[in-house]
């Protein structure tokens, strides 16, 4: 199995649909980090798992300088960063998304290479 990481970093802003009182309702902004895992069993006929660019182009280049409440179809949680990051890219089979130092949310596919 080729194991391939990439990581970027988003600046971009947020407001969370919450059922509690929260000051992350209102709208904030964050330097976002976000690092994708992808894998797969034998390389595309370019000798890649992916094109880097290609992973910048469909995550970083949508959500960078944006706001992500008008850009995404869903309560802009880290988590659901996360999951949304995976959907986007094939071989993509995990992603870490960290909102400030210190808060990280991941999501991993349960058919994971890496799973139990
Ligand atoms: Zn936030």
């Amino acid at each position: 199995m080729y194991y391939i990481k990439k990581r970027l970093e988003i600046s971009a802003s947020h407001r969370l649909v919450l059922d509690y009182e929260s000051k992350c309702s209102q709208l904030h902004g964050h330097n976002w980090v976000i690092e994708l895992y992808c894998c797969a069993k034998e390389l595309n006929e370019n000798g890649m798992v992916e094109d880097f660019t290609f992973i910048k182009r469909k995550i970083k280049d949508r959500l960078d300088h944006q706001n992500l409440n008008d850009v995404l179809p869903f309560n802009p949680t880290a988590e659901n960063i996360a999951r949304w990051c995976v959907e986007q890219i094939p071989t993509c089979y995990k992603a870490t998304v960290q909102e400030s130092e210190g808060n990280w949310a991941c999501y991993e596919e349960d058919s994971s290479p890496l799973a139990p």
